[in-house]
């Protein structure tokens, strides 16, 4: 299921021919949020196949102090269920202090009132889990229309 801003049409095209292009066509600062090592490593594998350098990080905490002190992500990928702080709270945090990267909920797990609850804490879109070449597609054309 994807929440959010009609991500579901967009989802279902097949990869649009410039998606080619778009591999070797990006300077995207990316970081991974997430407790799980396993993870961290299949989504960073995934985002090196399109050319992105991913920062990688495992909880809330570490993405939020990352961006207090400077870091400037063009794309941040967000686990819902992390220790000390969670997806929901590190993303309502991030977007108080002003940050505006896309922030995608990539979850595994919850009712769909969290899901929606992790979505009102400031998502542009929420994924299942895992991450595949499909969405990270259609992400970076959200981030080319934006950037
Ligand atoms: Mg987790």
């Amino acid at each position: 299921m994807v929440l959010g801003k009609g991500a579901s049409s967009s989802l279902s095209m097949k990869m649009a021919d410039g998606a080619e292009d778009m591999v070797n066509n990006n300077n995207f600062t990316v970081l991974v949020v997430d407790d799980d090592p396993l993870i961290r490593k299949l989504h960073d594998m995934h985002l090196k196949n399109f050319g992105l350098r991913a920062q990688v990080v495992e909880n809330g905490k570490k993405a939020v102090d990352l961006c207090h002190v400077g870091a400037n992500f063009n794309l941040i990928l967000m686990d819902r269920e992390m220790p000390v702080m969670n997806g929901a709270e590190a993303t309502k945090e991030l977007r108080a202090m002003g940050v505006n990267s896309l922030i995608v909920g990539v979850t595994s797990c919850g009712s769909p009132n969290e899901k929606q609850a992790f979505m009102e804490a400031g998502l542009d879109y929420c994924f299942e889990k895992p991450l595949t070449p499909d969405k990270i597609t259609f992400l970076l054309q959200e981030l080319n229309k934006n950037n």
